[in-house]
């Protein structure tokens, strides 16, 4: 592994450093064990099985968490199925709006817990759950609560009624964001839902339940059941299910579609990515810089849209690449809840192990890897930033999806070029344009064979702006109008 020392230009800490400012989590409320969601009740999983969650910043257990099995997700589907006939699609939609509206202005009043709560069960910057991963949860909700009696305007001389029962199954990265972009469009279109959480991040899920019970929703309309794939294949199987909705790998993805084909389910899937970040030589190179840091060490790299993938046009290629080394160097990687951190911690041993495991193979493969000189904590799951160069379209770190810290660097001279080499890929997500011509950001941008393009910025995000796939990236769209169009149908 390379280390280069010629990179210290920018490092600000030789006479002043940072000293820790550290989130308190002391006013934390947790309980010590967390039974099932369900029909508007905490409920003991019929199997009696609990399994730990933990920090993984420090790895230490914080509560124990239900494991549902398939009479749970029974019980829970058969809450949301009678909650969704008998008392939800029955209100008038301006009176499940002031439902969403509520849970949105509590999630507002406890944003600061549930930032905390976020950090320390997954491992983000507090930074990033106190600014983006709270506020937009709760943005979520406000923007979908004001659609709930407006549905006919939403779709101009039709009609809607609910699909039914949504199952909803979301991953680790964006733990209460996710729930949000899953069960506001779905409640406000009437329908109710049995949500999941990822197994490694549970507890901002739980903490929305507590927030429903709060907003006194009606039993049954949001259930909230934990546990691993199990659970979520016995929510994908269960036939009282009418729509699912799927955030998480590829290759679960698949499973999920191969399960339902054949079956009149709805659903809509948000897969891997494997983004290209594109900066042309007319691009403002320091803002390209802080951009290309942002699209891959947001999050750890956690991040489906995630610009994992950078190319540079060759002119300014040397430029950008140290430039990046430089800006890599300041950034501050260690406790979570410290709010001067820029990279927090991987969020499980597991994923640690596979982001391990695809930089050797970059390595075997020939690239030049380069990380930060940074010092990370013993304890936990750490991976320092890195970068690889020398790597080719074929080079597996440049195909797939490693969901870390870790950017693969190409490097190339035209326009067409660039298009042929960012769309090939099986993944077609996102992309990121840098160039100073208007008129070349949108010639690039619809070019791309990605569901989000962002343009001199990157990883920006917003309630009324639809987000998803092309090709194994997934099917259908979240957010926006078009979020609310796989939960209802049109006649
Ligand atoms: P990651 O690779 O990011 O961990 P996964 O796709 O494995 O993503 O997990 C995303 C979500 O899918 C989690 O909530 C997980 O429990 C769930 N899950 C895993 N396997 C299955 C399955 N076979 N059917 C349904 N859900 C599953």
């Amino acid at each position: 592994m390379k280390k280069n020392s010629a990179t210290k230009d920018l490092k600000f800490d030789t006479k002043w450093t940072y000293a820790p400012a550290p989130e308190s989590a002391d006013h934390i409320q947790l309980k010590d064990r967390y039974d099932l969601f369900i029909n508007g009740k905490f409920t003991a999983p019929a199997s009696k099985k609990y399994f730990d969650t933990i920090n993984p910043a420090t790895e230490k257990r914080i509560a124990s968490v239900a494991e549902a099995n398939a009479s749970d997700v029974d019980k829970a589907v058969t809450a949301a199925k009678n909650a969704q006939s008998k008392v939800w699609s029955k209100l008038a939609p301006a009176e499940r709006g002031k439902y969403i509206y509520r849970i949105a202005r509590i999630l507002q009043e406890k944003a600061r817990e549930l930032a905390i709560i976020e950090t320390i069960n997954g491992g983000k910057p507090i930074r990033e759950s106190r600014d983006i991963d709270i506020p937009l949860a709760a943005a979520h909700f406000f923007y979908y609560a004001g659609w709930a009696d407006k549905l006919d305007y939403a779709f101009p001389g039709m009609k809607t009624s609910p699909v039914g029962v949504a199952g909803q199954i979301i991953p680790w990265n964006f733990p209460l964001l996710m729930a949000a972009w899953k069960i506001a469009p779905a409640l406000a279109a009437g329908n109710t839902v049995v949500l999941k959480p990822a197994e490694t991040t549970p507890l901002t899920a739980l903490k929305l339940a507590e927030i429903i019970q709060e907003a006194d929703l009606p039993p049954g309309v949001v259930n909230i059941i934990t546990g691993a794939g199990a659970t979520g294949a016995a929510i994908v199987n269960h036939p009282n299910i009418n729509k699912i909705a799927f955030t998480g790998s590829t290759d679960v993805g698949k499973i999920i579609q191969k399960s339902l084909a054949g079956t009149d389910k709805r659903y809509t899937l948000e897969l891997g990515g494997k983004a290209a970040n594109i900066i042309f030589e007319d691009a403002a190179i320091n803002q390209a810089v802080e951009g290309i840091i942002n699209g891959i060490f947001f999050n750890q790299g956690h991040v489906c849209c995630a610009g994992s993938r950078l190319f540079v046009q060759e002119g300014i290629a040397n430029e950008v690449i140290k430039k990046l080394k430089q800006r890599i160097e300041t950034l501050i990687v260690g406790d979570p809840l410290d709010k001067n951190t820029d990279i927090g911690a991987i969020n499980s041993k597991a994923q640690l192990s596979k982001i391990k495991s695809l930089v050797q193979t970059g390595i075997k493969e020939g690239g030049e890897c380069w990380q930060s000189e940074c010092a990370v904590p013993s304890k936990g799951f750490w991976f320092k930033p890195t970068l690889f160069t020398n790597v080719a379209q074929s080079s597996t770190i440049v195909q797939e999806e490693i969901f870390g810290p870790v950017l693969a660097i190409q490097t190339f001279r035209t326009a067409e070029e660039v298009i042929e080499k960012a769309n090939n890929t099986p993944y077609g997500l996102s992309g990121g344009v840098w160039t100073d011509k208007g008129a070349k950001a949108f010639k690039i941008s619809s070019k791309l064979n990605a569901g989000v393009v962002w343009a001199n910025t990157y990883n920006k995000f917003d309630p009324t702006s639809p987000f998803g796939g092309y090709k194994e990236s997934g099917v259908g769209r979240e957010g926006g109008l078009h979020g609310l169009m796989p939960y209802v149908n049109l006649f």
